[in-house]
């Protein structure tokens, strides 16, 4: 089977279970997203994973994004899911949808601030550490809150989600914790934070994730096959 041939048929065995996965675990009203995770694949298999109705793309890097962008149909919609340095917001900052790796009040102050001298507001994500792990970013459970109360004050971001890498191994119990705290955080309806989105299950994961209140999986080997 050629490669693309390959991408369609993991694209709608994807979508598929997904779609079952939501009808067994969720109700019909709440909606959920697929994300193709884009890093080290050709312009080409992103597009075809996007005609076949995977239509939001995942980005990891700056200079491998701004490298493609141009190939990529128009019909998708790209968020930011990779660790993301302050100075390289502005490369970005135009064309990405959604920053989904908010992982700092400096960062996050980058944001706002180009956003405020761009005239836009920002929809961005916090990407939570809930495995605590050293190796990975997001800021610490405790943390959360105390950064979504700084991250209120600052206007010209839109605070609408949370994302999350749990360890790997045992995901369902981060993944039930990642909930829990998606459910708190919505309750104390802090001013100016609006989260909706639970961002979080990848490739080995994602049904788990769906059944604990994910409504974006993160999709990269699954669709396109193992990275080069
Ligand atoms: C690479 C990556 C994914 C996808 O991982 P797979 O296991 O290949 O599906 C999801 N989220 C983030 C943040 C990633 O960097």
């Amino acid at each position: 089977m050629n490669e693309l041939d390959y991408i369609k048929e993991n694209a709608l065995r994807i979508i598929d279970e997904v779609c079952n996965a939501k009808a067994k675990y969720r109700s019909s009203s709440d909606k959920l997203d697929i994300m193709a995770v884009t890093k080290t694949v050709s312009p080409e298999a992103v597009n075809t994973a996007i005609s076949c109705g995977i239509t939001l793309l995942g980005e990891n890097r700056v200079q491998e994004y701004t490298s493609k962008k141009g190939s990529y149909l128009p019909t998708a919609r790209v968020d930011f899911i990779g660790h993301l340095q302050s100075n390289k917001v502005k490369y970005i900052i135009d064309d990405i949808s959604i920053i989904q790796s908010v992982d700092s009040i400096p960062l996050a102050k980058e944001i706002n601030r180009l956003s405020l001298a761009h005239g836009i507001v920002k929809d961005v994500f916090v990407e939570v550490n809930i495995g605590r792990e050293e190796t990975k970013s997001g800021v610490l459970p405790e943390m959360l809150e105390e950064t979504l109360f700084n991250l209120s004050e600052m206007r010209n971001i839109n605070v609408c989600g949370l994302m999350s890498i749990p360890p790997k191994g045992s995901p369902e119990k981060f993944f039930s914790q990642m909930n829990e705290l998606f459910i708190d955080i919505k309750a104390k309806n802090i001013d100016n934070i609006n989260v909706s989105v639970l961002s979080m299950g990848m490739s080995s994961d994602y049904i788990t994730a769906i059944k604990h209140g994910s409504n974006l999986v993160r999709i990269g080997t699954a669709l396109f096959g193992a990275r080069k």
